[in-house]
């Protein structure tokens, strides 16, 4: 059977999905195929942000945050409560109804938006052919106008220490762990390692964090890396720097992590071990002989600026290219290449990509770093304003952290904005539609914000890199 569409789509998750509704709402006839395949068996659209990655840590993250809270932080607010217990099983539901709402909300919008589903693996042929194979084995070609590879992301394995799915596991697997492990490894101290070792921290488990960098999160502002450090650190979440890992063994007490740092060879014992060292693209086996589509060495589908591959109208977005592994990033590359196809302006602006961690407190950050500034030699002037000033704050009892604006010491635009602290993430969209904008940091002094909100730390720092904050001593 031979059908065409007008576009394509492989990959169903937050690169995938908006595409096909965007073409379909531009008036393209559009089908959708995704390979995922549960635990259980059965298919679901989303990818790993809606099923394994995103959206069930979020919910771990929130839950597992309240159970600490009602635990450490009621009594200060006055609240008492009885002896605070774990109901996994229960957190795990709720975690997994999240995601099946969700996902199964995808599919509730491609059957308004008139999208196609079709379950199965992807395989793209010269002349813009996918061949899909269903899990039964049956084999059908579909004919695409475009087609848009958004086939994502795999996370990494580390060859001295291989996934068993049960004591060493990805960070799909750490979501689902049925127990709380008392003693948890995490091998990798970047996002996924904070989150998911945060979740398990607040649970009960002892956590040591193994990080093969001497630097710890060397993408983001160091003044933040530093306070995000000191934080973790008063969490028992510190992660062991320069930590190299050769290998691992599984014994009667557990799983014994070798690894090497500065002070020599050192082991750690574990019941259960999570790898968390990055991820690669998911592109082994997309592409058949002679589609004109290029891979480079490290698995990443090669596109331009604009989505293009080399291959006449096949683009490719999300994880699968180059760029940060954002699922936001990779709604917006969606969205734009189905724009482009209709003959539509798109842009999307790889300098303000807003980069977040669900830690506590929250980690949120778009532009440069002042390190980057000072190796660019660019003039700039920093405005920092503590939580601990903040009256909403305050109130919430989550007075860690800062708002730190960076602007050009002449022109005065805001070239960066970085955020430790309650909601970072949300209020980071504040500084990146200003940045949008190209706004100076007098266009955000002379913007009323709301009194009392946590958006006040904004206000407040873009007038500190004046020197004229109000609600804080200037430096
Ligand atoms: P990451 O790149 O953020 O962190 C991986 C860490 O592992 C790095 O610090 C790296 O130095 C370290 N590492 C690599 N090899 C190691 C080794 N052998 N031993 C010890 N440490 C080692 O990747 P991640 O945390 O796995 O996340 C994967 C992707 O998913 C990232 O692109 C991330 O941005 C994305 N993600 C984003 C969010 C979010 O936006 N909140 C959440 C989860 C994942």
């Amino acid at each position: 059977m031979s059908e065409t569409y007008d576009v394509l789509i492989i990959g169903g998750g937050p690169a995938g999905y908006p595409a096909a509704i965007r073409a379909a709402q531009n008036g393209l006839s559009a089908i959708c195929v995704d390979a995922w395949q549960n635990r259980d068996g059965s298919s679901a659209l989303g990818g790993t942000c809606l099923n394994a990655g995103c959206i069930p840590s979020k919910a771990m993250l929130e839950s597992s945050e309240l159970y600490h809270r009602a635990q450490h932080e009621l009594a200060v607010h006055g609240v008492r409560v009885g002896a605070v217990t774990l109901d996994l099983p229960a957190m795990h539901k709720r975690r997994a109804g999240i995601v099946k709402g969700m996902t199964g909300g995808i599919a509730g919008l491609f059957k308004s938006a008139g999208v196609k589903t079709i379950f199965g693996q992807a395989q793209l042929l010269p002349g813009r052919q996918v061949q899909v194979t269903a899990r039964d084995g049956s084999m059908q070609t579909i004919t695409a106008r475009h087609v848009i590879i958004a086939s994502g992301s795999v996370p990494t394995a580390l060859n001295s220490v291989p996934f068993d799915g049960e004591r060493i596991v990805d960070s799909g697997g750490a979501l689902e762990l049925a127990e709380v492990p008392r003693r948890l490894c995490v091998i990798g101290a970047g996002v996924i390692g904070l989150e998911l070792g945060s979740v398990w921290r607040r649970l009960g488990s002892e956590v040591t964090l193994l990080e093969a960098l001497p630097t710890f999160l060397p993408m983001a502002d160091q003044q933040l890396a530093g306070e995000a450090a000191r934080q973790f650190r008063k969490q028992g979440l510190e992660p062991r720097l320069g930590a190299r890992v050769s290998g691992a063994s599984v014994g009667k007490d557990g799983v014994i992590v070798n690894y090497s740092d500065a002070k020599g060879e050192q082991n750690v014992v574990a019941d259960r071990v999570v790898i968390a060292v990055g991820r690669r693209p998911n592109t082994a086996g997309l592409l058949a002989d002679g589609t004109g589509v290029k891979i480079d060495e490290r698995g990443f589908v090669v596109v331009d600026e604009e989505c293009r591959t080399g291959a006449e109208n096949v683009w490719a977005v999300g994880d699968c290219v180059r760029g940060p592994m954002l699922a936001h990033k990779g709604k917006e590359e969606g969205v734009a290449v189905s724009d482009r196809i209709a003959g539509r302006y798109a842009h999307v602006d790889y300098a303000l990509v807003p980069s977040v961690i669900y830690t506590a407190p929250e980690i949120a950050w778009v532009g440069q770093t002042e390190e980057q500034l000072k190796a660019g030699g660019i003039p700039y002037k920093s405005g920092v304003f503590p939580f601990a000033a903040s009256g909403r704050a305050k109130a919430m009892e989550s007075t860690a952290g800062f708002v730190k604006l960076l602007a050009h010491r002449q022109s005065d635009a805001i070239l960066g904005v970085h955020v430790i602290g309650p909601m970072a993430g949300e209020l980071i969209a504040e500084a990146v539609l200003a940045m949008e904008f190209r706004a100076s940091a007098e266009d955000l002094q002379r913007t009323m914000h709301a009194h009392p909100t946590l958006a006040e730390a904004m206000h407040e720092a873009a007038l500190a890199t004046d020197k004229r904050a109000i609600d804080a001593p200037n430096r």
